[in-house]
């Protein structure tokens, strides 16, 4: 007998564990995830211990171990691309940062044809709904208090970060409270998804509390390779575990693999451009072109100094003190491997011709790779930075009908007057801030890229040397509304175009990237498509004012003073 299940669930990760919890809130739903990675066990240390976070990505263990083909504007450098394998998906892999992108980007989102309801008056109370701000002020209308996500901020405390706030004040930028509340630009500490001394990841938000619900099942190490259609009603899923393949009936399939398996699945199902699926032998079911094009992701370039003064955590790199820095973190959760380290930044635009912030900081006190690649330097420090809204646009294509086969992707870094442009601000700016007063006691020469980097055209080869992807790609199977040939999603429901019974809702369902980090936004996204999906009354738009550079909302009109 085939098992029957109301909603299968494609994915355990960041969106996957948000429907889990939301679609068997009613007992009467039958909820199944099938998660291809294993558990997100309480004792992997390399989960839970938030500094601990470089080590997962490149491992298979955790990592799907992503790489784009040859990118053609970056000298045909693949750019390797971490996912979370895991309980919890990228989530119980990722920096830990949370960002909700500015009210600009939704009310981007929002101008679309059929998109009205995903402008920020509408996601805002869904932000508000998965949030428990721990920081903010309990009154605080802009921030989430008793939701799911516990958030700590900063707290920011290493003096370095008080030089890197007091420098961009002294370049002529502000500071902010909240770049999550009422004003995203300005400098200031940031929230993170760490709770006491442990990583707070989507699963431990959302699936961890409801472990009791007799009406959800979470299969891991079950790897999904399609979708059963009759006609363009789905039917069921297939998926391997064990060595062995099953398939499971299901009422509704909801896609929630992330942004590069979404699309891959659909296409592997027959949903997707048909010539491109008949050219691998593949049946089209509905000929959706949009299926894998619009890819979107940032691009980031680390920019790295060394300090004269003994106060960055680059000894805690120091293989001898390790044991030392993980036995104080097994023993109280304390000490260096306690928090992220991003724990402050800042938003700035670039020129006059944006509206909202076009690059984000990370300022991190200590000089090393997201890969644990450390600078050549007893104390340092660095920023992480880079275009926030690229105009650049990729795509992503299944080379062959196998499943485990990694698709084609290309995301066409630096191939737009735009982005480039950005990138040369962004490192002068950058260079700017670092000159000031401010940073003068711990600024003792920029080790990366360098004295030598200082033209355009240095600054731009650098780039495209040295710059990694931000791990944000998304964008892959956009909500839109059906008269747009390359919308994949329909915004009232988050169903597919053109089957009955197929929903996306993960990264790939995103019109445009945010303009931070974005595990807020797919939170934010799960949580709002849990109503659309249930057919509950949406949660009421909630209209802030919020700061715009040089608008005054509420005269303007926008919203209500
Ligand atoms: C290393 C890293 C660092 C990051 N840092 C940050 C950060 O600090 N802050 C931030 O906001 N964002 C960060 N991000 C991005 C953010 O975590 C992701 O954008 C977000 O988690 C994506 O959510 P998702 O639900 O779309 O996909 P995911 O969370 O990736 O979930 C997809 C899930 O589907 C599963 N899956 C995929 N294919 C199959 C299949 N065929 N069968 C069964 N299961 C399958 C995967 O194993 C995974 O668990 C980072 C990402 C990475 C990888």
């Amino acid at each position: 007998m085939t098992e029957k299940f109301d909603y299968v669930i494609i994915g355990g990760g960041s969106a996957g564990s948000v429907l889990g919890n939301r679609l068997s809130e009613d007992k009467n739903n039958k909820v199944l995830i099938l998660e291809a990675g294993r558990r997100d066990y309480a004792w992997d240390l390399l989960i839970q211990m938030p500094a601990a976070l470089p080590f997962p990505a490149g491992k298979s263990l955790y990592d799907w171990k992503y790489e784009s083909d040859p990118e053609p504007y970056m000298d045909g450098r693949r750019i390797k691309h971490a996912r979370g394998k895991v309980l919890g998906g990228s989530s119980s892999i990722n920096g830990m940062i949370y960002q909700r992108g500015n009210p600009m980007d939704y009310e981007r989102w929002g101008a679309d044809e059929g998109m009205e309801t995903w402008n920020f008056a509408h996601v805002l109370p869904y932000f508000k709904r998965l949030e428990n701000a721990l920081a903010a002020d309990p009154d605080d209308p802009y921030r989430g208090h008793d939701g799911p996500v516990k958030l700590e901020r900063g707290p920011a405390k290493n003096p370095l970060f008080q030089a890197f706030f007091d420098a961009a004040v002294e370049a002529g930028y502000n500071r902010t409270p909240d770049v999550n509340g009422y004003r995203q630009e300005g400098f200031g500490p940031f929230d993170k998804h760490v709770y006491k001394g442990r990583r707070f990841s989507a699963s431990r938000a959302y699936l961890d509390p409801i472990k009791s619900r007799q009406n959800l099942t979470i299969r891991t190490r079950a790897f999904v390779s399609g979708i059963e259609f009759d006609g363009t009603k789905a039917t069921g899923v297939t998926y391997r575990r064990n060595g062995k393949n099953h398939t499971v009936s299901a009422g509704e399939v909801v896609l929630a693999g992330g942004a590069i398996n979404t699309p891959q699945l659909l296409q592997l199902s027959g949903v997707g451009d048909a010539e491109h699926l008949e050219s691998l032998g593949i049946k089209p079911v509905v000929n959706l072109p949009g299926v894998g094009e619009n890819l979107q992701d940032h691009l980031e370039a680390y920019i790295q100094y060394s300090c004269p003064q003994p106060v960055s955590q680059q000894p805690s790199l120091n293989k001898l003190r390790m044991p030392w820095i993980g036995l104080q973190w097994l023993l109280g959760r304390k000490g260096p491997a306690a928090t992220n380290h991003f724990e402050g930044g800042g938003f700035i635009r670039s020129n006059e011709e944006v509206d909202y912030p076009n690059l984000m900081y990370h300022f991190l006190p200590v000089a090393v790779r997201y890969d644990g690649q450390k600078a050549d330097t007893k104390h340092g420090f660095q920023v992480h930075v880079g275009p926030m809204y690229s105009d650049a646009r990729g795509s992503l294509k299944i080379r062959s009908k196998d499943p485990k086969e990694h698709p084609s992707m290309v995301y066409n870094y630096l191939s737009t007057e735009q982005d480039r442009r950005e990138w040369i601000e962004a490192v002068r700016l950058t260079r700017n801030i670092m000159d000031q007063p401010a940073m003068k006691p711990y600024n003792s020469g920029e080790i990366s890229p360098g004295p030598s980097v200082q033209t355009d055209e240095e600054i731009l080869e650098w780039v495209k040397q040295d710059a990694e992807t931000a791990l944000h790609p998304s964008c892959t199977a956009k909500m839109g509304p059906e008269s747009d040939p390359m919308a994949v999603v329909d915004p009232k429901s988050m169903k597919v175009h053109g089957l009955d019974n197929v929903r996306v809702v993960d990264a790939s369902a995103m019109p445009y990237v945010t303009n931070g980090n974005i595990h807020a936004p797919v939170l934010m996204l799960a949580e709002k498509a849990a109503d659309l999906i249930l057919g509950k009354e949406p949660l009421k738009p909630e209209y802030l004012d919020y700061y715009r550079h040089g608008v005054d909302l509420a005269e303007a009109g926008v919203v209500k003073s």
